[in-house]
């Protein structure tokens, strides 16, 4: 597929894989394509907020089944064209023939977004549900990857799971095909959220250990109400660490202290993971920017310290 001007355009955007081959810690920021015109004006607000501490870039999620395909184009386009910020654009393969992907990839490249981030989705509706391949499209991230590489000059990032997708039957096979995927073309992988930093650093060393570099960023959520800990499963694929629901359970009854701790908490675990050399923190904004800047805040010294 030519591009053509698209790609001429997009030339100039940065790509995630050159910000984090520049060894600079990178640190990027999720929102998502809200329904409403309340909640999006709390996205730009947050967006306008985020922005002022110059992130390496920022993500915009896919609806499930491709519900906020026209949406998330728009706001990664706006992002491209009105804000200093480099927008990853998330993409996903539920319902979509590849002629629609093809079709969809164009429209970023036209665009001037570089960066994507393939993932498959999950069915609509219920996200456990049957996934059900639509008859003309792709099965796996993995053939997504091949897609938009073959489309152009795009950077393609990919998902990782530090306790395993909820699909796969094993550790060992959720890696195994993780490392295909990366093998398949991807520049770089965020996680699921997780709430423990060792499970990152397991998930690292199996992928390293099948001889696989690609940089795996860790993606963060601050917990800021009691109710995530029961979430947690749904959210991250695991159940809360217990140690740490025990912290949050002793000032359940008081909603300052819950998001006083769980701004802790989030600290203290990014600068293990620095520490430990993850290649920077992806946080999971829900469109609020308050508890992610108060983190980044903290973290500061330690990001400008690489
Ligand atoms: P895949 O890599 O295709 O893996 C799916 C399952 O198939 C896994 O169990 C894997 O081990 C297995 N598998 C992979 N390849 C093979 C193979 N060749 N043979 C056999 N088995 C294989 N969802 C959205 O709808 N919109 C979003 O914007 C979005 N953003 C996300 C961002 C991040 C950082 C993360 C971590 C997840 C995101 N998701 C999003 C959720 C994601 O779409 C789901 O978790 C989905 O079920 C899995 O996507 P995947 O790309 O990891 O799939």
């Amino acid at each position: 597929m030519s591009l053509g001007r698209s790609s001429r355009m997009a030339a100039r955007v940065p790509t995630v894989r050159d910000l984090l081959a520049s060894g600079d810690r990178s640190f990027s920021f999720e929102f998502f394509p809200p329904k409403t015109d309340e909640g999006e004006r709390q996205l730009w607000r947050a967006i306008r907020e985020l922005e002022a501490l110059r992130p390496t870039f920022v993500s915009v999620t896919y609806g499930a089944g491709g519900s906020t395909r026209d949406r998330t184009v728009d706001i990664v386009e706006r992002l491209a064209h009105e804000t200093t910020l480099t927008p990853v654009a998330h993409f996903t393969a539920v319902n979509h023939s590849v002629r629609e992907l093809r079709h969809l990839i164009g429209r970023f490249a036209g665009a001037g977004v570089r960066n994507i981030l393939a993932v498959r989705g999950d069915p609509p509706g219920d996200p456990t549900g049957e996934w059900i391949k639509h008859p003309e499209g792709v099965e796996y991230a993995e053939d997504l990857v091949r897609l938009i590489r073959q489309a152009g000059e795009f950077c393609v990032g990919v998902a990782a799971f530090p306790y395993k997708h909820p699909r796969s039957p094993s550790i060992e096979s959720d890696t195994e095909y993780f490392v295909r995927k990366c093998r398949a073309g991807a520049d770089y992988a965020i996680t699921q959220m997780f709430f423990r930093a060792e499970d990152y650093l397991r998930l690292r060393d199996r992928v390293t250990a099948k001889g696989c570099d690609t940089p795996i960023i860790p993606g963060v959520m601050p917990v800021t109400h009691y109710s995530t800990i029961a979430r947690s499963e749904q959210l991250s694929g695991a159940p809360f660490p217990p140690e740490l629901a025990r912290r949050f359970e002793a000032v359940a009854h008081d909603p300052v202290a819950v998001r006083e701790l769980g701004i802790e908490h989030a600290v203290e675990m990014c600068r293990t993971l620095l520490d430990e050399g993850a290649p920077g923190i992806h946080f999971i904004t829900f469109n609020r920017s308050s508890a992610t800047r108060e983190v980044f805040q903290a973290l500061a010294p330690a990001m400008a310290g690489t």
